[in-house]
């Protein structure tokens, strides 16, 4: 089945998801090219069949693994953000988790790398993504506190769980006028945008933010 070709039903159907899209543009996301993708990705496709009827609310979903599929409004505004602040030609993600901020991307960008730590998901998203015949994704079973030295540097590089701290790691494999959209904290943790120019980090708090956690090692 390709990208556009799948079809939905009920809750699943095009009405639902233009739904979604108004709901996103009340929030504030306003880059039209980035709400026409989400209102054509098959959100729905990326969750349990169990829970397909909820994917076009906006709200986190569960994945499996105690692991979340972020609400929609997330999604767009961590790539609102990251395209607004970068060319998107080669991104890195950290958390593939379902594949679905994978998926969003492949239509923006030209290449995406993105790790996932828990061999199953990172499995699941790779079946799932050939399903749909998106082809411009790599991905990597790989604990992405390291990021990818072997592929950068990246133009975008979007963390989809939280770490404590910036990890140095990750802002050394950005690009010169690249861009790092990534949650920190613990308990309470904001997103933040990290702009590279020479060796300067510019570092910009966005809003609060509730994302699980960046573990280190594989699972
Ligand atoms: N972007 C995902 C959201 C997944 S939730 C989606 O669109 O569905 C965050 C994901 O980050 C989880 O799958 C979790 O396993 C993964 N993760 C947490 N720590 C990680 C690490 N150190 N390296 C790679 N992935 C990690």
């Amino acid at each position: 089945m390709r990208l556009h070709d799948w079809q939905g039903i009920g809750m699943t159907s095009q009405r639902s998801r233009m739904r979604l899209v108004d709901q996103l543009e009340a929030t504030g996301i306003r880059n039209r090219q980035l709400l026409d993708i989400i209102c054509n990705t098959p959100r729905h496709l990326f969750v349990d069949e169990a829970l397909a009827h909820r994917a076009y609310e906006d709200m986190s979903l569960p994945i499996g693994h105690n692991q979340t599929l972020s609400r929609a409004y997330t999604v767009a505004r961590m790539t609102e953000m990251l395209l607004a602040s970068c060319p998107v030609r080669r991104v890195l993600e950290i958390g593939t988790g379902s594949g679905y901020q994978a998926c969003i991307l492949a239509q923006l960008a030209v290449r995406v790398y993105s790790l996932e730590r828990i061999r199953s998901l990172q499995e699941q998203a790779a079946r799932r993504l050939q399903q749909l015949d998106i082809h411009n994704v790599i991905l990597r079973h790989s604990d992405g506190y390291k990021g990818w030295p072997e592929r950068s540097p990246f133009d975008g590089i979007l963390v989809t769980a939280a770490p404590t701290e910036v990890p140095q790691k990750l802002v050394d494999q950005l690009t010169d006028g690249g861009c790092m959209v990534i949650p920190v904290g613990d308990a309470e943790q904001c997103l933040l945008k990290i702009t590279r120019h020479g060796n300067q980090f510019k570092q910009q708090r966005i809003e609060t933010a509730r994302f699980v956690p960046l573990v280190s090692g594989l699972a």
